[in-house]
């Protein structure tokens, strides 16, 4: 970082290749830029996996790149997403003090289409492009019934603006991420192996201290929707609005607690205890008086969140409901089998 910059920077253009040969280099150069950008790397990891105050994050393409081996060295796909989201919250602080102007050729840097238009002085955006990222924020103010049309495409504010550049970056980064094998990845990080190693294993101890327990639901007779939600949200994958939901009604509605509800929360890579309190105790009539159902399989189904796959149940036709798939579960002996 040169003398006078933001101690946190984003200087980057498209995330689209994982080359091992640009690695070997950083690692083995010997200029002083190449130390500090490894250094830089090796305590950001290092201050996640001990819980230590998180260093200000200065975002290049090389940062990126070295720090997709060793995440993927390491192969802890929590630890990767709440890195992923890290880096994330920095492009979406660095996009949103800009202009206008500036944001569109950020974005455009970055592989994200997003144009300023002269006459109206406003950043537009695809509406494809604008559903696919914003379905992923919570808040009304992020659906497209909220948003003015402008030629077929969304006009911006600055701060959606600055959310789509920040999930655009967290899909691309966790898209590189998961394209890579990791013996592979740890090959090119041979001269890193005792890192890796004991990164690893501090890992797994943190871990092993916050696996949740579901107390007395049984949820081996949860259908693949709700499973996959707590899968997710274990794995430190951001639910959509729907899906968050949908999981703490549901898992109200059959009798869990709400401390227990909280408890899967408490892996998320944005655990916030105090918006989770609120949204959990909102959802479950703590606070509101009114205690929301799950949506129905159709609701799901149209907002790409059922997981049905093979499952035999979910395949009747009769089958609508969540809840309707556990209360036939746990029935000891049904007449389908189930
Ligand atoms: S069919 Fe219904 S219960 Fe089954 S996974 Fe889809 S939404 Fe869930």
């Amino acid at each position: 970082m040169n003398p006078g910059e933001p101690q946190e920077a984003v200087r980057f253009g498209k995330l689209e290749s994982t080359d091992p040969y640009r690695v070997s280099k950083i690692i083995s150069s010997q200029d002083s830029a190449s130390a500090e950008l490894r250094d830089r790397c090796i305590s950001l990891v290092s201050s996640v996996i001990t819980g230590d105050d998180s260093p200000r994050i200065s975002i290049s393409q090389d940062f990126v790149l070295l720090l997709l081996y060793i995440l993927r060295s390491i192969d802890e796909n929590l630890l990767s997403v709440r890195i992923a989201n890290m880096l994330r919250d920095t492009v979406q602080r660095s996009v949103a003090i800009g202009t206008p102007e500036d944001m569109e050729s950020y974005c455009s840097r970055m592989g994200l289409d997003m144009a300023f238009d002269p006459e109206i002085k406003e950043l537009l955006v695809s509406i494809p492009v604008f559903v696919k990222y914003c379905s992923r924020i919570s808040g009304f103010q992020y659906r497209l019934v909220s948003q003015v049309l402008y030629k077929g495409q969304v006009i911006l504010r600055q701060d959606t603006a600055s959310h789509i550049a920040r999930e655009f970056f967290a899909e691309q980064f966790m898209r590189l991420y998961q394209s890579m094998e990791t013996q592979a990845a740890r090959k090119v990080l041979t001269p890193y192996s005792e890192f890796i190693s004991t990164a690893k294993r501090e890992y797994a101890v943190l871990r092993s201290r916050s696996k949740v327990d579901l107390g007395n639901v049984e949820s081996a007779k949860f259908p693949p929707c709700i499973l996959e939600y707590i899968r997710q949200v274990r794995e430190g994958v951001n639910l959509p609005h729907m899906a968050r939901f949908t999981m703490v009604s549901f898992l109200h509605k059959i009798g869990m607690g709400n401390p227990e509800i909280m408890e899967i929360f408490k892996s998320a890579p944005d655990f916030n205890e105090k918006i989770t309190e609120y949204q959990v105790n909102h959802i479950t009539g703590e606070i509101s008086g009114t205690q929301y159902s799950p949506p129905k399989c159709a609701v799901l189904q149209s907002n790409h969140i059922c997981y049905k796959g093979n499952d035999p149940l979910c395949a009747q036709e009769w089958l609508k409901h969540p809840l309707r798939y556990y209360l036939i579960k746990k029935k000891p002996r049904q007449k389908s089998g189930n």
